[in-house]
């Protein structure tokens, strides 16, 4: 990779250079090298993958499901020989730590695993006899052309909650990565295509909204897949939807955290600073709200002060670096903006991580931890995703205050509770309006066999990505009903 290499697009298994007019930089974001550049493709080239992938529909859609599965086992051992590499390249184009591209690229691996099962999670329904002579069944076919939109947080992983059940379920497919950190998908579309898909099966366009808006247009594209805020994704959803796709966008979040006064403090603090902290805050599983009840207070704020106060900041490919930059510097500068508007709001501001430069490393976007102590729950930052490390806390009297506060955001991607309460956290499980919950867990991330459920504005659509969400997503019912007259030779 070099200043000027421009990621190539992969279009019927060929790598094609954009005949693009423009070309945005894609850097590193802990030293600002810039690392490659990535084209805006046209329209046109959005027309060429979808063309390519039309055309590979029919031999791919009758190639049977055993079959189809086999290039994803080779893909399984490709990825797990290039992990490393694959795991360096996330770390240099989105600034998260070593360890956390690490975890990123075992959850993409593990849906890859999922989806091998494809030939038994495809598999129909059959009702014998619904009258007399008569059957009915019901089989998954293919949608046809699929498409993933994907943001800059999970180079790796995302675009794995969709494609590899796509590609199993019998459709080809386009990725468009985010614009800000295409490189490692480029490495994997290299990976895909050593794999053995046939020509046009898997494609890759890059780009960014003008791209994006020809692909929901495209006619012959007919699912999209979107990962990203919910600004874009309520836009993914209309524009796609009112086009005739079918559709789901996964959007924003803000999620919160209760802390009851019987949770064990030491454990609670270090799993909620990991999921605060975590990518740099940069996760649409990140706490980045913790609702204290009563006497759980002032302990925690104290130990969470000293958490955030000692956190390793730093570039993440150094050893012992704990957290990595934001991923520009407009990020930077807005995360700064919304903590000064939250010390505005009247919160305290009990760590300050704004202003931060990292020694060696000055034209990096770092923020160090910062927390927004007695944020009101009322206000505009309580209710705003800041997608950096920043922590807001609220406190509350009562579990049900608690509850009810996590159900006022308009929100619904996770909710956590640390408690050791059983009965609490059953409420807590019953009542909280998200759709991924954590019981003592600060990051509730599904495995790859249960889907991603947001839910609120933290998701538009049906089904979500991954297991058996991504398999029927991926697949459309045909129902047969069935009766076949005796013949002479053998009366009933
Ligand atoms: P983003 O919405 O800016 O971009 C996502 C994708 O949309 C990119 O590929 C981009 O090119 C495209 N895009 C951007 N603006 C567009 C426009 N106006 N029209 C059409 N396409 C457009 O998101 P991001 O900054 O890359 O990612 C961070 C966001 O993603 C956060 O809000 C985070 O919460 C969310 N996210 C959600 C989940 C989830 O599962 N719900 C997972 C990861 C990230």
């Amino acid at each position: 990779m070099s200043a000027n290499d421009v990621v190539q697009n992969y279009i019927g298994g060929e790598w094609r250079t954009s005949s693009a007019d423009e070309q945005l930089e894609v850097t590193n974001p802990a030293t600002a090298e810039v690392l490659a550049l990535v084209p805006l493709s046209p329209p046109a080239e959005v027309d060429q993958a979808a063309q390519a992938a039309a055309a590979a529909f029919p031999r791919w859609r009758r190639t049977p499901a055993v079959d189809r599965v086999q290039p994803l086992f080779k893909l399984k051992d490709l990825l797990e020989h290039h992990f490393e590499d694959l795991s360096h390249t996330i770390t240099l184009e989105n600034g998260k730590t070593l360890d956390e591209s690490r975890g990123e690229m075992r959850r993409a691996i593990e849906n890859v695993e999922v989806a091998c099962g494809i030939p038994t999670l495809m598999q129909g329904d059959f009702s014998e006899d619904i009258a007399r002579g008569i059957d009915e069944y019901m089989i998954r076919q293919p949608v046809g052309v699929c498409a993933t939109i994907a943001p800059f947080n999970f180079p790796a992983m995302i675009p794995f909650w969709f494609m590899p059940y796509a590609l199993a379920c019998g459709n080809t497919y386009i990725v468009k990565p985010s614009e800000r950190t295409p490189l490692t998908m480029e490495k994997v579309l290299g990976l895909l295509e050593e794999a053995g898909f046939p020509k046009g099966v898997v494609n890759s366009v890059n780009g960014g909204p003008d791209t994006v808006n020809a692909i929901l247009d495209h006619p012959l594209i007919e699912g999209i897949t979107f990962v990203g805020s919910t600004p874009v994704a309520r836009h993914v959803y209309s524009r796609a939807a009112a086009n005739g796709k079918r559709v789901q966008a996964q959007g924003g979040a803000k999620n919160p955290t209760i802390v009851l006064p019987d949770a064990d403090l030491g454990t609670t603090t270090r799993i909620v600073a990991d999921s605060v902290f975590g990518n740099a805050g940069q996760r649409c599983l990140a706490t980045a709200l913790t609702i204290t009840v009563g006497e759980a207070r002032h302990a925690f704020a104290e130990a969470m002060a000293g958490i955030a106060a000692s956190r390793v900041v730093g570039y993440g490919l150094e050893e012992g670096v704990e957290m990595g930059p934001v991923i520009t510097p407009q990020s930077k500068a807005r995360i700064e903006g919304l903590i000064e508007k939250g010390a505005g709001e009247g919160a305290t501001l009990l760590v300050d991580g704004r202003n931060t430069v990292i020694r060696g490393y000055e034209a990096g976007n770092f923020i160090r931890p910062t927390i927004l102590d007695g944020l009101p729950a009322e206000g505009e930052i309580a209710q705003t995703e800041i997608f950096g490390p920043v922590l807001g806390m609220i406190h509350a009297d009562t579990v049900d205050e608690a509850i009810a506060l996590v159900n006022s955001g308009r929100y619904g991607n996770m909710a956590c509770v640390f408690t050791t309460s059983g009965a609490a956290a059953r409420q807590f499980r019953y009542e909280a309006e998200a759709g991924n919950i954590g019981i003592n867990i600060g990051v509730a991330a599904p495995m790859a066999f249960f889907p991603f459920s947001g839910w609120k504005d933290s998701f538009f659509g049906t089904l979500h990505g991954q297991g058996r969400h991504a398999v029927e997503f991926f697949t459309q019912t045909k129902v047969v009903v069935e009766r076949w007259p005796p013949t002479r030779r053998h009366p009933s």
